[in-house]
């Protein structure tokens, strides 16, 4: 996998998502958000999160999730159960999936990262094709934005503490990093920042 020319992955099929807008510095892309997403909650498979990123959502099918109607979200690329990847927005425009954060410092971190979204819940093992898909992905993104490394990849809590908690404490983040230490160059891997 590889993201080409137009900040798109090769191969990925691309949904567009009107809840973008431009990065304040396009080149200002230094930070991946891993997060969670199941709709409704706990159901996979039922697509809904890709009708969310693109407003999509038929309330009259799915009424417990009329709270949702209006929200304007997205996110870059969204990984489901099987495995399958969906994108969004272009990795150089600016996804809404983060809200309220902070990132050493700097706030608003929709301005400067990536978000990808894991079909999954809080209190659910992620599949090992996630792991799979999201290594690649991920090593993808290292090999395009020179600013992104190990130390820059971290989950929607970690920038939103208190108010968020995906990926939840299933996700295996030492798994993770242990598959992408095998595909990324090691001056990437320093995992010290
Ligand atoms: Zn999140």
């Amino acid at each position: 996998m590889r993201v080409l020319e137009n900040h798109r992955l090769e191969g990925v099929q691309f949904l567009p998502s009107p809840n973008c807008d431009e990065r304040s510095a396009a080149a200002d892309v230094t930070l991946v958000v891993i997060h969670c997403i199941s709709l409704p909650r706990g159901e996979f498979g039922s697509k809904v999160p890709s009708a969310l990123f693109t407003n999509s959502i038929d309330f009259y099918r799915y009424e417990e999730l009329k709270d949702l109607d209006g929200l304007r979200v997205s996110a870059h690329v969204l990984v489901e159960r099987n495995g399958e990847v969906t994108q969004f927005v272009p990795f150089d425009k600016r996804a809404w999936h983060a809200g309220v954060s902070t990132w050493q410092g700097r706030t608003n971190c929709n301005d400067f990262s990536i978000g990808i979204e894991l079909e999954g819940t809080d209190d659910s093992e992620y599949e090992d094709i996630q792991y799979d898909v999201l290594t690649a992905i991920l090593t993808a993104l290292f090999a395009r934005y020179s600013a992104i490394s190990f130390g820059n990849v971290v989950g929607h809590a970690e920038i939103a503490a208190g108010r968020k908690t995906d990926p939840g404490p299933l996700f295996d983040w030492r798994r993770l990093f242990s598959k992408l230490a095998k595909n990324v160059p090691s001056h990437k891997s320093s995992n010290s920042s």
